[in-house]
């Protein structure tokens, strides 16, 4: 049974997780398609995409890749904000669960 989590906070704004582009995926279908954690490692490292994160209990991995959003500014801010556009949803929502970044002003504790 996976973790319920309560999110707690706000966002701060250091732009950290517009940084990256991270993907999650379902651990078991990896598994099933690679063998072992081992080669799925190996294979997706190859293509510089990283295992961020392995949650067993809740099946999910969380992939990621050193690839920025192009909306992000210099000064760390997103343009979708300036130019009176909608973000994205997963924008809007995020974090989802814990994201091990240390600067994000959000937090999760068990409930
Ligand atoms: S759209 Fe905006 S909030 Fe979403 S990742 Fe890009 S810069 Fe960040
Ligand atoms: S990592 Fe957290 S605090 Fe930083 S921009 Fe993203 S949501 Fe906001």
């Amino acid at each position: 049974m996976s973790r319920q989590l309560e999110r707690r906070g706000a966002c701060v704004q250091c732009g950290e997780c517009c940084k990256k582009t991270r993907i999650t995926s379902i651990l078991s279908n990896i598994l099933r398609q690679h063998g072992t954690l081992e080669d799925a490692k190996a294979y997706y490292s190859f293509r510089g995409i990283k295992f961020a994160d392995i949650d067993e209990r809740g099946d999910r991995v969380l992939l990621e890749l050193d690839i920025p959003c192009d909306r992000l500014t210099e000064e760390k801010s997103c343009i979708l904000h300036t130019e009176g556009s909608t973000k994205p949803l997963i924008c809007q929502k995020y974090p989802w669960f814990e994201d091990d970044i240390e600067s994000c002003g959000y937090s999760f504790m068990e409930k």
